[in-house]
């Protein structure tokens, strides 16, 4: 025998004991397997003309046997060779994101058996054990003669054994488990049962899924029959096709109900979820076709790793052609899912042209405005729902306008939302504006790693103290964000220009942290800039203390309470700086960092470094300049150079 992998092991423990009740999808796992089996098949029939296959032969048939207690559920797609059924059923795929889902799950004081794991990793073979004593998968592999049978009890390991099959495809037999007081596992073998779930679960599967019906018909009425002759009925067997097979998305909108689309999608896209979002396009013209898009409830375990690929299913008359076709989705909302089918594509498309397919590029175009006006219907209509929709998938369109340089601005700007300082809640740019005082020409923000701590950092409650919000920005993105964003405006705030034409008003996103916010008077500046002067030998020893980590010390004109601030000159902020520092490991690329201390004037601490200055202890200006440096970068909730010096400094002023 086999053994299980650690981890499979693990994940089986838990399908099997869970109190997971929905045991009855395992019918649709199987079949979207077998269908996937027979896709493969089918897509190798377009590119390899040495696999001939009609396509009209290539069904799924699903058995039972009441005696055995035995559901089967059979495809003659592309099989699994003796090494396939190994690798393919001995370990469990994503164990890695299980183990952190299930981690996660746990740390969030949920059980990992609350989790709904299934079909979330790639397990969905494994659930066949819920429901299953012993499961029995012989498997053919097209162009082999040999057939193998792997089997397991599901619960230390599995056996492959030498098989017999006629031809290629696979069988996967489910011995099912003897009834509980809460669980009937006969309706598993039973017509009604087994019609039931593949109409409810796996209706719109592409290929037929046959069953051998019992049926009964009258039988003829024979020549000679005697006057009181009784009809008679005689029991017989036909194979139907269960599965209407019509695909959803060329039906009618309005006689496809939401149900039916949630399942199509759980079905096809193998979510546990129902999607946030359901979108279908059907275009009429030039180029028709018809699109069914949806915006999942959640983000994939990969979303956000280099395995992530985006993409629509894209068919050709009802036929895949491509399981994700990068090209009809732009980078910055990859997280659609969904299938495109038209009539005007050829079949035998291919990778190189479909870049350069003009079709595609009017297909992805619409779909992007579709997508963006759905999105903005959900943020001004289902609030809530919208919230949710921009905590998991937020990042991505905050990282495309980034990574356009601001090019889609257009479409991604008024989808942001952000948290504001001022009304506690995620806001989006136009309500940042509708909420400004009249004279401000900016949008604040404050970039570090949380909301709570920026809301209290000096540079922030300054602004607000003024009657600005202030944008609290704890993503990694953020800042990148908002430096592409640039500048921002709306058709409802208009200003008139000196030609006397009305034009929308350009707001200038601003950083708090950086130089001119345009809130000082020219008197207050005049003010500080005399005091600097003034304290020119004072600030030339302050910025000897620290050397390269600053440019220069100035008077502020923006603390309230806190005896010194650092702000920067120039695109690079202090957290940007750290961000480089932490992922550019290796890489000589420095950041181009002016920082800039400025110091509070009427600070008692500022009286302090004067007197120390005055009274010529070189020493002491160097500690608490050091000192007051590290305290600024500790309310930025940057890392500290030396932490030892700064508690040892602070100890000694404590004796
Ligand atoms: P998933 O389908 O998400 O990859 P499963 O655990 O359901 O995960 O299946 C694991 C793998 O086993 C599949 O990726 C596929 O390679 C193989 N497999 C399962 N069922 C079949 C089948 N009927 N025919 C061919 N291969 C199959």
């Amino acid at each position: 025998m086999r053994k299980f992998k650690t981890e499979s092991k693990k994940l089986l423990d838990l399908m099997i004991n869970s109190i997971y009740t929905n045991r009855e999808i395992f019918l649709r796992e199987l079949i979207s397997n077998a269908s996937d089996a027979v896709d493969k098949l089918y897509f190798k029939s377009l590119t390899d003309s040495d696999v001939a296959i009609n396509r009209a032969d290539l069904a799924i048939t699903v058995a039972f046997d009441k005696d055995a207690r035995t559901v089967t559920v059979s495809d003659n797609g592309i099989g699994m060779t003796k090494d396939e059924l190994d690798k393919n059923l001995g370990t469990i795929a994503h164990s890695d994101s299980f183990e952190f889902k299930a981690e996660n799950a746990a740390s969030e004081g949920e059980t990992p058996a609350d989790v709904d794991i299934i079909g979330q990793f790639g397990v969905g073979f494994y659930s066949a054990f819920m429901v299953g004593s012993k499961v029995r998968v012989v498997s053919r592999a097209y162009g082999s003669d040999e057939a193998w049978a792997w089997e397991s009890d599901g619960i230390e390991g599995y056996t492959i054994e030498a098989a017999e099959r006629a031809e290629h495809g696979t069988d996967v037999i489910v011995f099912l488990k003897e009834n509980t007081d809460d669980e009937r596992y006969d309706t598993y073998c039973s017509e009604y049962g087994l019609t039931d779930l593949i109409k409810r679960y796996s209706n719109y599967v592409r290929y037929p899924i046959q069953m051998e019906l019992e049926k009964s018909r009258m039988k003829p009425k024979p020549e000679d029959a005697p006057e009181d002759y009784k009809p008679e009925f005689e029991n017989y067997t036909a194979v139907e096709t269960i599965n209407s097979m019509i695909p959803i998305w060329k039906r009618k909108k309005s006689e496809v109900s939401q149900d039916e689309y949630n399942e199509f999608y759980k079905t096809d896209f193998h979510d546990y979820e129902d999607p946030a979002r359901t979108i279908s396009l059907h275009a009429e013209g030039a180029l028709t076709y018809d699109a069914l898009m949806f915006v999942p409830g959640h983000a994939p375990y990969d979303m956000y790793s280099k395995e992530y690929k985006k993409g629509l299913a894209l068919y050709s008359s009802g036929v895949l052609i491509m399981e994700k076709c990068e090209e009809l989705v732009p980078d910055y909302f990859n997280f659609m899912r969904g299938v495109v089918d038209s009539a005007d594509l050829t079949l035998n498309i291919s990778r190189e042209t479909l870049q350069h397919n003009g079709q595609l590029k009017a297909i992805a175009r619409r779909l992007e405005k579709k997508v963006k006006s759905d999105l903005a219907d959900m943020r001004d209509n289902d609030r809530e729902a919208y919230e949710k929709f921009f905590g998991e998938f937020g990042r991505t369109m905050k990282y495309g306008l980034y990574s356009s340089y601001g090019m889609a601005k257009d479409v991604l700007a008024d989808l942001l939302l952000f948290y504001s300082a001022k009304q506690k809640k995620m806001i989006t740019l136009d309500e940042y504006l509708a909420d400004a005082p009249a004279d401000a020409d900016a949008i604040f923000f404050a970039a570090g790693d949380s909301v709570e701590r920026l809301a209290q950092m000096p540079i922030v409650t300054t602004v607000l103290a003024k009657g600005y919000d202030v944008l609290l920005c704890n993503e990694n993105v953020d800042e990148f964000c908002m430096m592409a964003l640039g500048t921002y405006s709306n058709k409802d705030i208009v200003s008139t220009g000196e030609d006397g034409e009305a034009s929308p008003k350009e707001f200038t996103v601003k950083n708090v942290g950086g130089e001119d916010l345009g809130l000082t008077t020219e008197e207050e500046k005049k003010e500080a800039e005399e005091a600097t002067t003034e304290n020119a030998e004072l600030f030339d020893a302050m910025k000897d203390a620290l050397g390269d980590k600053v440019e220069k010390v100035v008077v502020s004109t923006r603390l309230t309470d806190a005896p010194v601030v650092l702000t920067t000159e120039g695109a690079v902020s202090l957290q940007m700086a750290q961000m480089f520092k932490q992922n550019a490991v290796g890489s000589d690329e420095t950041p181009d960092l002016h920082v800039i201390m400025e110091v509070n004037a009427k600070h008692p601490v500022f009286d302090t470094l004067r007197a120390a200055h005055a009274a010529g202890d070189a020493d002491k200006v160097k500690t608490y300049t050091g000192i007051l440096y590290d305290q600024a970068m500790l309310v930025e909730g940057l890392p500290i150079e030396d932490p030892l010096a700064f508690t040892q400094a602070v100890s000694a002023l404590m004796k």
